[in-house]
Formats: C-alpha cells, sequence, structure tokens
C-alpha cells in the first residue's frame, strides 16, 4: 500500500512534543511491514542539515531519508532482535521562508504566529500539490492534528474532481483534542474554501473556523493515540467541544496505542547516559542516578528516591495539582528534578520553590534532549499526573528505563500502566496526587518489592510493530470503503 503520513513535527527534524515521535517512528515501522511510506512536512529554520543530508528537489521543496539501514532493537521479554534492515522513508520539506523560516514552529513568546491559518493552510495544499508533482499516488494520506486538517477537506472539496486525487482516502489522527486550530472567522475566505463550508456541519464551531473539526467531518476515518482517550473525547468532559461531531462519527472512530521507539529509548545502547544498563545488570541505573544528581547539583544519595518529570508546563500535565501541593511534596523524604517549559505562571512557581528548596528541587525550565534522557534513566519514579493524556510518551519511556511511573489514571495512561509496573490514582486531587507519592516513597524502601516493579517495567514491549499492524489494518479498511 502507497502511503503518505502529513504532519507538521517529525522526528529527528523538528519536535514540540508526542506527534514529533509518532510521525518519525510509525512511517519506518510501516515500511518494515513492507509498505511503501512517504512523510511531508514544512521545512523551519531549525530544520538544519545535521538531522540527515537535506537533498534540494525543486524551487520548494527538499528531502531527506529517515530509518535507513536502521538495525531497532525491541525490548521485549526475550531482548529479541530484530535484523531488518529498512531502505528508508523520504521526508519531503515544503519550503517558504516567509512561513517557515522562523525560530519556533508554531509562536513565540507573545502566543500562537498570527498568521498559523494561512501558514498551514498554505502546508496542506502544497502537500497535496506535491504529491502529484513527485508522482506518488497514496492509497492513503495520513494526516495528524490541526495543522495537516485541511488536507481531507481540500481533497473532497477543491481537488475532488482532479482524477490524481479521486481515490484517495484520508485517516485522521488526533493526538491532543485540546488543539484544534480556531480562528476567527474573517479568516475564513483565506482558507480558498466555498463560503457554503463554514457551517455546523462542516467548520464553523461556535462563530469561529474550527481546523481539527473539518478533518473529523472530512475524513474517512478517525482515530486517537490510545483506546481509552478515544472513549473519553466522546464525552463533554474530555470532548473540548467536540464530542457532539465525534459521536455522530463513532462507527469511524478508533484508537491505537502509540508505539515507542526502543532504538532512541533504550537504556541498553542510549548514548546520552553516562552508564547504559538492562535487566542483566540493572545496579549500573544508579551511576546514572549519580549522575543526574551531580548535574542537578542535589546531594548524591542512593536511598532518597528522585522523582522525574519531564513535561510541557501545562494544566493538562497536572501542573495545577502538582503546583498547589510543591510545597508539601518538598517537605517530603525525596528529590525531585523537573525539565519542562510551558505556562509562565508554572516557570514563576518552580523558579520560586527552587530558591526555597534547592537542596530538594531542581528545575530546568529549557527544552533539552540529553536532559530528557538522562531524567528517564537517572530517576527511580518518573512523575505523570496528567488532567488528561491522550496516549503519553514519558510513562512509556520511563518504563523501558526501570523508572516507575506515577500517573492519574486517565487516557493512554489508564492503558499502559497497573498495579504491577506503577502508581496510579483516580481521583484528580492535590490530595490523592499527595498521598500515592506517599505510598511509592514507602514502596521504594522495600528493595525486594521496588526491584520487582522495575523488573515488570522493563519487560514492558510497546513496540511501533503492534501499532504499525493496526494502522495497515485501519488503512485497509478506507481503502476497501
Ligand atoms: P505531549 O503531550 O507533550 O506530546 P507526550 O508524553 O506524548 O506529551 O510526549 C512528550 C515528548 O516530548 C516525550 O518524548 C518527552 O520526553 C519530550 N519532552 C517534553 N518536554 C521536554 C523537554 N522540556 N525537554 C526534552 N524533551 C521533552
Amino acid at each position: 500500500m502507497k502511503i503518505a503520513i502529513c504532519a507538521s513535527e517529525v522526528v529527528p527534524f523538528a519536535k514540540t512534543g508526542g506527534l514529533a515521535d509518532v510521525a518519525g517512528a510509525l512511517p519506518i515501522a510501516l515500511e518494515e511491514l513492507r509498505q511503501e511510506v512517504i512523510v511531508i512536512m514544512p521545512r523551519y529554520k531549525t530544520i538544519q542539515e545535521n538531522a540527515g543530508k537535506i537533498q534540494s528537489l525543486k524551487k520548494d521543496i527538499s528531502y531527506s531519508v529517515i530509518g535507513k539501514n536502521i538495525n531497532p532493537v525491541t525490548n521485549t521479554k526475550a531482548l529479541e532482535k530484530e535484523s531488518k534492515i529498512c531502505n528508508g522513508v523520504k521526508v519531503y520539506f515544503i519550503e517558504n521562508d516567509a512561513y517557515f523560516n522562523r525560530d519556533s514552529l508554531y509562536g513565540d513568546k507573545n502566543g500562537d504566529y498570527k498568521d498559523n491559518l494561512e501558514r498551514f493552510s498554505y502546508y496542506c495544499r502544497r502537500a497535496l500539490d506535491l504529491l502529484k508533482e513527485v508522482n506518488f499516488d497514496p492509497d492513503i494520506i495520513h494526516v495528524h492534528d490541526w495543522q495537516a486538517s485541511l488536507i481531507p477537506v481540500y481533497l473532497k472539496t477543491i481537488y475532488a474532481r482532479e482524477e490524481f486525487y479521486k481515490n484517495i482516502k484520508t485517516i485522521l489522527t488526533i493526538h491532543n483534542i485540546g488543539y484544534q486550530g480556531l480562528f476567527p472567522k474573517e479568516e475564513f475566505p483565506k482558507l480558498g474554501l466555498d463560503g457554503s463550508f463554514f457551517g455546523i456541519e462542516t467548520l464553523e464551531f461556535y462563530g469561529q473556523i474550527n481546523i481539527l473539526k473539518g478533518a473529523i467531518v472530512f475524513s474517512d476515518f478517525i482515530n486517537t493515540v490510545s483506546p481509552t482517550y478515544s472513549k473519553e473525547i466522546q464525552t463533554q468532559e474530555f470532548g473540548f467541544g467536540l464530542e457532539g461531531i465525534l459521536n455522530k462519527r463513532r462507527q469511524r472512530l478508533f484508537g491505537i496505542l502509540n508505539g515507542l521507539d526502543y532504538s532512541i529509548w533504550n537504556p541498553r545502547n542510549d548514548k546520552f547516559i553516562i552508564k547504559n544498563y538492562s535487566l542483566e545488570n540493572l545496579e549500573e541505573k544508579y551511576k546514572n542516578k549519580e549522575d543526574l544528581q551531580k548535574i542537578c547539583k542535589l546531594p548524591i544519595k542512593k536511598n532518597t528516591p528522585v522523582f522525574g518529570v519531564v513535561s510541557r508546563l501545562a494544566e493538562q500535565k497536572g501542573f495545577d495539582i502538582l503546583s498547589e501541593s510543591i510545597g508539601k511534596i518538598c517537605r517530603m523524604n525525596l528529590q525531585l528534578v523537573i525539565l519542562g517549559t510551558g505556562d509562565l505562571k508554572y516557570h514563576v512557581i518552580l523558579e520560586d520553590i527552587v530558591k526555597k528548596y534547592p537542596k530538594i528541587i531542581s528545575v530546568h525550565l529549557k527544552f533539552d534532549d540529553t536532559l530528557a534522557h538522562k531524567i528517564y534513566a537517572g530517576s527511580d519514579i518518573f512523575l505523570m499526573p496528567s488532567k488528561y493524556e491522550p496516549c503519553g510518551l514519558g510513562q512509556m519511556i520511563s518504563l523501558s528505563y526501570g523508572t516507575i511511573p506515577l500517573v492519574f489514571k486517565t487516557g493512554g495512561l489508564a492503558d499502559t500502566i497497573t498495579e504491577d509496573n506503577g502508581f496510579m490514582f483516580d481521583n484528580y486531587k492535590k490530595e490523592e496526587l499527595l498521598k500515592t507519592m506517599e505510598k511509592a516513597i514507602r514502596v521504594f524502601k522495600d528493595k525486594k518489592k521496588w526491584l520487582r516493579l522495575m523488573q515488570n517495567a522493563m519487560q514492558c514491549n510497546f513496540s511501533w510493530k503492534e501499532s504499525a499492524k493496526e494502522y495497515l489494518a485501519l488503512y485497509e479498511k478506507a481503502k476497501s470503503q
């Protein structure tokens, strides 16, 4: 099958969150299943040669190849090695300096870029044109999140009469329904669509333009990144106003759990951490703990549990209850390392608390891939009390490193964490968070129990192979419609 994957961020070229991990790993997993795949993304300023050789194709299109000759290692129970060699997946970049040659992907300190509707509608149209220009006639276009959501809309409107595009089916993956691409209705003419598409059955949403809604309406199938989240978004509590339309399309709505790229997130061969380790020499994990404590200028204490956080600093990620209880947390017998950027109010709260408890908490307000790896490897417990979580990669990554996740029972967290590999609370209250942290500290003291937890965690396997097979089944279903 021929598949074009369209996403606004793709590892290793550009990343602000889990979407990039998915858009970078899924194509390679599909290629391993012998599918023909290409990826299309914008060429941002941050995409430099160092992420892979980029070649110019024509005036505004360049490309690179990912996954060539990779030799992925999965961490199944038997640590089975896969030895399939990939030819690589072509990633096409759409260039337009006025739109994409900027310091960030979506916005700056003043908020979202004001011309995001123009930027990403341009990307969507050029992505469709590109298919014809490079003569790749896909069976499926798989679009991700609102930034690529105009593709199914354009396909069934502006491009509907063109022979080349006639048989293409579309799949929309929603990575987080909290981000819908909302714009004032005055901008609608910029989309190049007939005015009749601004209506409640199509792109209108309480008087505004809602780009994600467009794809929910126009795509052949829709999925979210975990089974639980696909049910949650059909409710008022989690649907962010789109629960009605999702309910209408529920026969075409599925949940497919994200995989984890174990060629990147594996303590056995992670190049960023000071000491590699695996189930066979777990004691080496403590060298990473020591390294982390040193980097963070925390006292080197083996028997004090280190809680790690790698996250966007947002309410969604649990920072409301976390920041409300931060004083109490810092008076517990623990150390806390936080890496993240996001809402300014949490930056301020965290900077304040560090001044008060410099020997307990270490805060790094930035995006830092190397430090992220060190936190996953060096912490004992990974704190991820997300209020809602479409899938979440942090908990899967930390499991791979034998770092025990502590989570709120929601979305993908509920689908991946159990009593046997982590700690969970199911009432979203700061008291419950504190209670669960205390429980984790207690269990940490029981070396035997802790070892078992770590072993269980490291034996979990969320490989992309299984998820890619599910996507393939969904593509087949769409194709046969
Ligand atoms: P999101 O909702 O942000 O996509 P996920 O858990 O799905 O959350 O994925 C987040 C990804 O981004 C993980 O790979 C995580 O390690 C990474 N990440 C988040 N914040 C940072 C940061 N400040 N520095 C480095 N990596 C980060």
